[in-house]
């Protein structure tokens, strides 16, 4: 469903990915794991398309992101923010970037609207429910500069839901959060990695990888080292590690 084939990436003539290939089956969740600087946001960011890759290929849901075929070659396409929205990928990172200028609603209905040509009505009622859904039901004329950070990132989930996804990419989603506001934030993750949702989630949270992980997979310097049931790649909660 998600098939990361052979996949090469360089910045300058450092070697970030090496020869990567991991696939996740629908409804799979994947957690990835590995040292600062092992590869794992580079990782995310070319299944999304942020970066090219250099080498191998990257599918989902059986499509190339960012490029489409002609003449039996791919070529990227001019619109990527529109070819990422349309192959309904999903991406929450790690710093939280709303559109400052927009109300709580409107942050979550601009995709769907903009993108996605739902009506202005349809898309704001879509909102509406995800923003319920996520918690934040009472905040949906608020501006993201006076929500919490908790607050600030179950709503960029929630607009990264609002695109309908097949797949959900989450980059260290609490790691920016005081520590009072992180289970807000890992419990909308899990209700969502419950729901059947394919995920990739780069998280340092030991628990709570081994909670929601049907696979974990650690890089170590652009290559995967290892990979396999939490229990059996992050040990026993006796044996967790940091
Ligand atoms: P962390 O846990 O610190 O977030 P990471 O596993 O996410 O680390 P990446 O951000 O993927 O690591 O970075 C992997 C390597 O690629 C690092 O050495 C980083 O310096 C380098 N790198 C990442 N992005 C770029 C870029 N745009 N230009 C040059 N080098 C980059
Ligand atoms: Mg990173």
């Amino acid at each position: 469903f998600l098939s990361i084939r052979n996949v090469s990436k360089r910045f300058g003539d450092r070697e970030v990915l090496r020869d990567v290939s991991l696939d996740a089956r629908r409804g799979e969740v994947l957690v990835l794991t590995g040292r600062s600087g092992s590869g794992k946001s580079t990782l995310l960011h070319l299944v999304n398309h942020l970066q090219a890759v250099d080498g191998g290929e990257i599918l989902v849901d059986g499509r190339h992101v960012g490029y489409v075929e002609r003449g039996g070659q791919l070529v990227e396409v001019a619109d990527l923010a529109r070819a990422r929205a349309e192959a309904r990928i999903g991406m929450v990172f790690q710093h939280f970037d709303l559109f400052e200028n927009l109300s709580v609603l409107d942050n979550v209905a601009f995709a769907p609207h903009h993108v996605h040509g739902l009506s202005e009505e349809a898309a704001r009622e879509r909102a509406r429910q995800l923003l319920v859904r996520v918690g934040l039901g009472e905040h949906l004329g608020s501006f993201p500069a006076t929500l919490s950070g908790g607050q600030r990132q179950r709503v960029a989930i929630a607009r990264a839901l609002a695109v309908d996804p097949v797949v959900m990419l989450f980059d260290e989603p609490t790691s920016a959060l005081d520590p009072e506001l992180v289970d807000e934030v890992l419990d909308t993750v899990r209700g969502l990695a419950a729901s059947g949702m394919t995920m990739l989630v780069v998280t340092h949270h030991v628990e709570f990888a081994r909670e929601i992980a049907d696979r974990v997979v650690v890089l170590a310097d652009g290559r995967i080292v290892a990979q396999g049931r939490p229990d059996e790649v992050l040990g026993g909660p006796a044996g967790a590690r940091g």
